[in-house]
């Protein structure tokens, strides 16, 4: 069984938001031929766009998985609709927000799923965690995770304790 490397970002503003992403830590863990590699630490960050919503608790774990892109994001949306999850406004408030940001090194474009996630490397909320645990990882057509961080606005950003 070939295991490949993915990142996951978590993202969680309602309904005890830390509790949330420690949730989804451990559904990522009981995800079929998966493995939980790594956990970053809980980041509180303020909202992105949508502003007049509660702060944000985001976090990135690494995986190594057997499941194909495709299949692990249903499972994940599977996830996200057992923690209660409903879509109503875009970058709006949401108990468990679970996207890919990478998927080994592959780059890949359709309807339902872009790879690497489209706007994490503009991210400080994905990309502090992210270097977190993997500076040295490269962002297929952006550059090293670790090396981006520095460039984006962390200002809104504040670490709480370790997972
Ligand atoms: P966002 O995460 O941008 O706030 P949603 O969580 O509502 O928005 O995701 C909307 C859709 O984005 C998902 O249903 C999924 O099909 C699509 N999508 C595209 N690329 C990815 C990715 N890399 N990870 C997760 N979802 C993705
Ligand atoms: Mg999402």
């Amino acid at each position: 069984m070939t295991l490949i490397p993915a990142y996951i970002a978590l993202g969680s503003n309602l309904r005890d938001p830390a509790a949330q992403v420690r949730a989804g830590f451990e559904a990522l863990a009981m995800l079929p031929d998966t493995r939980l590699a790594a956990v970053s630490s809980l980041y509180l960050t303020a909202p992105v766009g949508h502003l007049d919503q509660p702060d944000f608790v985001n976090a990135v774990a690494l995986i190594e998985t057997a499941l194909s892109p495709r299949v692990l994001l249903d499972e994940l949306l599977a996830i996200e609709r057992q923690f209660g999850r409903v879509r109503d406004v875009p970058n709006g408030p949401r108990t468990l927000d679970l996207d890919i940001l990478l998927y080994g090194d592959t780059v890949h474009d359709d309807e339902a799923l872009t790879l690497p996630h489209p706007r994490m490397h503009e991210r400080a909320f994905v990309l502090v965690p992210l270097a977190e645990i993997a500076p040295d990882t490269m962002i297929p057509g952006r550059g090293r995770a670790g090396a981006l961080a520095p460039d984006t606005d962390a200002s809104g950003i504040t670490k709480l304790d370790a997972p």
